[in-house]
C-alpha cells in the first residue's frame, strides 16, 4: 500500500462494524449492491467524536434497497422516497440509506432529482465539503471534493459556489453557521458569509419548523457564541431570530452552566416578554411544551434572588425545581446575582423535596361542610396559611386550623 493511500485508508471502527450495521450491510451486499458510509458519521469519526444517525449511500434505487432489506426481516420506512431517502431501523439506531442522485431543477427547498448519479455527482450536491466524504465498509475513504482537508483545517467550505448553492436551497445558509459552530475556527469563510449576507433576506421563506431546527441544532453544539456573532455580524440572526439581543447573556450562561440546554439558551439569547415569547413560539411553531416552557421564562422574572431560604421555598413551591433552577441561572447570566449566591441558591434547589398539601376536600366535607364552594375556599386559606409556614404544618395541625377557620364566623 502506498503512502497516499495509507491516507486514503482507516482501520474500521466499532460502528462500522457491530451487529446493526453489518446487518443493514449484509442485507444489501447479498443482493450485489454496494454502499459506502456519508455525511455526518463519517465526518465525525474521522475526528474521533462520538456518531449519531448514520447515512449511508448506494447506487441502488430505493425501491431495491427496501425490498433487500425486508429480505432480511430490517424494518424500512420510506422516510423521503422522492428524494432517494429510506429509513432503515435496527435498534438502536437509525440508517438513512440515500441513493446517488443530482438535483435536475431545485425550486426553493425541493429539487426535481435523478438517480443516475454516479459518487463524484453525489459528492457535488451535498452541502459541505466535509459532509462530502464517503467511506467504503472495508475503510476506504473516497473524498472527491477535498472535505478531508478541509476537516484537518476547520474549514466549513460549500461544495461550489456559495451563492448558487444558497439560492438551491435557503436552509443551506443556516447550516452553515450550525456546521461553523461544530467544526470552525471561529471566523468562517469570507465567500460563504458573503453570500449568506447576500441572501439573508431568503430565510422568511424557509418554513418556521426547519427555522426552529437549525436554531436549536446550533444551541445545542457546546460553543454556539462565535457562529451567533458572525450572524450578527452577516445580518441574519436579525432576519432569522429578531429577538435575538441578548448575546452577552447567553456567552455568561453558557460560562456558568456549560449543559447545552437548548430552550434554556434560547431564553437568554432572547428579551422578550411572554406575549412575544408566545409569538416567538407561533413562529417557529414550536410544540406546546416548549411554548409552554419558553414562555415560562421570558420576563418579567419571577423570582426575587434577594428573599431568605423561607422566600425561597416558597418560590421553588410555585415555580417547580427546573423553572426556578432556570431563572436563577439567567438571573446569574444578566449579572443580577453573584457566583455565591447562586451557588447557594442551586444547592436549596436542589436539596428540595415538594412538600403535599396534606388536606383534600373530603377533609373538608367530613366536618360537616356541604360540597360547594365554600369547601374550595377554606382549602385555599389553610394552604396559603400551610404556606405561609414554610410548609411545617402537618397533616394534624391543618386539620386542627381547618376547624379553627369553621368554628371562626368570617
Ligand atoms: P448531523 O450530525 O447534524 O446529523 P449530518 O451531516 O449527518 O449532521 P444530516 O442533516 O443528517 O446532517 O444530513 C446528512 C447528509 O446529507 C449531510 O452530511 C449532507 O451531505 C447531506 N445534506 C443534508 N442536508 C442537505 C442540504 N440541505 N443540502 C445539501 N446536502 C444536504
Ligand atoms: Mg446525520
Amino acid at each position: 500500500m502506498t503512502e497516499d493511500e495509507k491516507r486514503r485508508r482507516i482501520v474500521p471502527q466499532p460502528w462500522m462494524v457491530e451487529p446493526a450495521t453489518r446487518a443493514v450491510l449484509g442485507a444489501l451486499s447479498a443482493g450485489g449492491v454496494e454502499a459506502r458510509f456519508v455525511g455526518g458519521s463519517v465526518r465525525d469519526a474521522l475526528l474521533g467524536r462520538p456518531i449519531g444517525d448514520i447515512d449511508i449511500a448506494t447506487p441502488a434505487s430505493p425501491e431495491r434497497v427496501i425490498e433487500l432489506l425486508e429480505k432480511t426481516g430490517i424494518k424500512v420506512v420510506p422516510t423521503g422516497l422522492a428524494h432517494g431517502t429510506v429509513t432503515a431501523v435496527v435498534p438502536p439506531r437509525h440508517f438513512e440509506i440515500t441513493t446517488l442522485r443530482r438535483d435536475v431543477e431545485t425550486y426553493g427547498r425541493r429539487a426535481r432529482v435523478a438517480f443516475d448519479a454516479d459518487w463524484a455527482a453525489d459528492a457535488a450536491r451535498r452541502d459541505f465539503t466535509i459532509n462530502a466524504i464517503f467511506l467504503a465498509p472495508d475503510g476506504t475513504i473516497d473524498d472527491p471534493v477535498g472535505g478531508l482537508a478541509d476537516l484537518q483545517a476547520r474549514r466549513v467550505r460549500f461544495v461550489g459556489d456559495p451563492a448558487t448553492r444558497i439560492a438551491e436551497d435557503v436552509l443551506r445558509l443556516l447550516r452553515y453557521y450550525r456546521f461553523e459552530a461544530r467544526f470552525g475556527t471561529g471566523f468562517g469563510d469570507q465567500r460563504a458569509r458573503a453570500a449568506c449576507r447576500a441572501a439573508a433576506h431568503l430565510l422568511p421563506t424557509l418554513s418556521g419548523e426547519r427555522v426552529a431546527q437549525e436554531l436549536v441544532k446550533l444551541l445545542e453544539t457546546s460553543d454556539p457564541i462565535a457562529a451567533l456573532h458572525m450572524m450578527e455580524e452577516d445580518g441574519v440572526l436579525a432576519v432569522a431570530l429578531p429577538e435575538a439581543r441578548g448575546l452577552n447573556r447567553l456567552r455568561r450562561l453558557i460560562e456558568i452552566e456549560p449543559e447545552t440546554d437548548p430552550l434554556l439558551r434560547l431564553a437568554a439569547l432572547i428579551n422578550v416578554d411572554g406575549k412575544a415569547a408566545a409569538a416567538l413560539a407561533a413562529r417557529l411553531r414550536f410544540s406546546n411544551t416548549w411554548r409552554d416552557r419558553i414562555q415560562s421564562l421570558s420576563q418579567p422574572w419571577a423570582l426575587d434572588p434577594r428573599g431568605d431560604a423561607q422566600a425561597q421555598r416558597r418560590t421553588l413551591y410555585r415555580l417547580g425545581v427546573e423553572r426556578y433552577r432556570d431563572l436563577v441561572l439567567l438571573m446569574a447570566a444578566e449579572g443580577g446575582v453573584s457566583q455565591s449566591r447562586l451557588a447557594e441558591l442551586l444547592d436549596l434547589a436542589l436539596g428540595w423535596t415538594p412538600p403535599v398539601f396534606p388536606l383534600a376536600g373530603r377533609d373538608v366535607t367530613a366536618l360537616g361542610i356541604p360540597a360547594g364552594r365554600r369547601v374550595g375556599r377554606l382549602l385555599s386559606a389553610v394552604h396559603d396559611w400551610w404556606e405561609a409556614g414554610d410548609f411545617r404544618g402537618d397533616r394534624a395541625a391543618c386539620l386542627a386550623y381547618l376547624e379553627l377557620l369553621i368554628c371562626t364566623p368570617a
